[in-house]
């Protein structure tokens, strides 16, 4: 096992790697930019390390900080987390290269995930079901609008190289094809430097169900079922539940077994995730998602496995410690994204955080990095708690959520907890009566 991990993350992400490394009896190092140099990652890891100024792009995407300040330390192995420099295959290579782990999937599989044509192949050739669309990537706008014209509109225009929930055009009818084709290509490339894009068929009400794989990389692979995504703000998850409150379980079954036969066909390692569509009782693979995800702890809650915990036990060589008959799902959870944010317009709140009170009690979780007279800092994600909760049932969780968000109190800058509050007592949410367009127009109040 490794003796030290170095965590290439910050927030609530960098907190979840270090409290897995400290149960298995792993020394932690922190890198932190000189804006976070009193963030809780910081104080609780064993060491840290600065990497640089509050800009991203200088300190937890600069490379060479990352790297040296591995090797000043002399880590065995990095975990990334989410976000910065996860899916970066580059780095994973480089990592590697310098003969230290990288805690997730090989370089090429990043690589392959992480070009949206070429995962959808490589899922198509290993029996995962995809949207229906172009056989890869499209060349000019009478290609796409032959397309577009088999398999009917309204038809999506989406990014090879997109990700965030970016990149993607939707056409309704034969009018707009050479249009939205053309803004597509020209935005792709100046977001991304790569103006690949693919067309698909524009789903008009599906859910956004995904399945979490653990595998070994040696075609050893399990699946701990899956989650419900769907509730979302431009593209952006807002709270997640698992299981999917929808789907019945000879389905349940079928695609977790679909996914865990394409990880270890594909010779996969670590933790990942196949995100589907899923309409009218069939499911479209949409992309795969090769780091740990933000919504991990519903999937921990329901089937009692530490995932952190496991991609580390995998990137260090050990076998995995679950197998498939022995998972079960336990009752239900709920995770609500709490973010520093004012919860009507969205605008980021960053700053003070006068009072900080975590609710408890049986069944609660709270993923934060939070304190009473912490600074949020204004130059990161405005994801600053995650409230998880398990009941027996999809009802006693939807209880305890209320009573868990009742209880939680952060002052001194906004949050999304209001919101929350609001959409644990909606008839359709309780009802689990939603699609990934829903929350749109709730926010919106249409
Ligand atoms: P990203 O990598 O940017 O998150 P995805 O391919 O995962 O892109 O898609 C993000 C979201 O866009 C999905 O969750 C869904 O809401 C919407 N979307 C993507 N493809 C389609 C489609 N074919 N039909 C309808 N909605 C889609």
């Amino acid at each position: 096992m490794f003796d030290k991990v170095l965590i290439a993350n910050r927030g609530e992400i960098a907190l979840r790697i270090h409290r897995a490394c400290k149960e298995m009896g792993i020394s932690t190092v922190a890198v932190h930019s000189t804006a976070d140099s009193y963030a809780m990652h910081v104080r609780l890891a064993d060491e840290s390390v600065c990497i640089g100024p509050p800009p991203a792009t200088e300190s937890y995407l600069n490379i060479p900080a990352i790297l040296s300040a591995a090797t000043v330390t002399d880590a065995d192995a990095i975990h990334p987390g989410y976000g910065f420099l996860s899916e970066n295959a580059n780095f994973a290579r480089i990592v590697e290269e310098h003969g230290i782990t990288f805690i997730g999937p090989s370089s090429e599989m990043i690589a392959t995930m992480g070009d949206k044509v070429a995962a959808k192949d490589a899922m198509k050739a290993a029996g995962v079901p995809v949207v229906p669309g172009s056989d890869g990537a499209v060349k000019n706008v009478e290609e796409a609008a032959a397309i577009a014209n088999e398999i009917g509109f309204p038809v999506i225009v989406k990014a090879a190289a997109g990700g965030g929930g970016r990149g993607m055009k939707v056409v309704g009818s034969p009018a707009d094809i050479e249009t939205a084709f053309t803004m597509a290509r020209t935005e792709a490339k100046s977001s991304f430097g790569d103006d690949t894009v693919y067309i698909e068929k524009y789903l008009g009400t599906p859910r956004h169900v995904e399945v979490q794989v653990i595998a070994d990389g040696k075609g050893n692979a399990v699946h701990l079922f899956e989650r419900d995504c769907s509730l979302q703000r431009k593209h952006q998850k807002v709270l997640e539940e698992a299981p999917c409150p929808v789907l019945d379980n000879p389905t349940r079954q079928r695609i977790g077994k679909v996914c865990a036969e394409a990880a270890a066909k594909l010779g996969y390692r670590s933790a990942g995730t196949f995100e589907f569509l899923y309409e009218n009782g069939e499911f479209y693979f949409i992309e795969m998602n090769t780091r740990v995800q933000v919504e991990h702890p519903i999937t921990e809650m329901i089937c009692d496995v530490d995932i952190v915990a496991e991609m580390i036990r995998i990137a260090a060589g050990k076998p995995m410690s679950i197998r498939q008959e022995d998972l079960r799902i336990d009752g239900h959870a709920i995770e609500c994204r709490i973010n520093a944010e004012d919860p009507v317009t969205f605008a980021p709140s960053p700053g003070r955080v006068e009072e900080f009170h975590a609710p408890g009690g049986l069944g609660v979780r709270v993923d934060s990095a939070l304190y009473a007279g912490y600074s949020i800092p204004p130059f990161y994600d405005s994801l600053v708690a995650k409230l998880i909760v398990q009941g027996r049932t999809r009802d006693e969780a939807l209880m305890r959520l209320r009573r868990a968000l009742d209880e939680m109190v952060v002052s001194g800058v906004l949050t999304t907890i209001p919101l929350h509050q609001q959409l644990a007592t909606n008839p359709s949410f309780v009802e689990g009566d939603y699609d990934i367009h829903w929350l749109e127009g709730f926010v919106s109040g249409s």
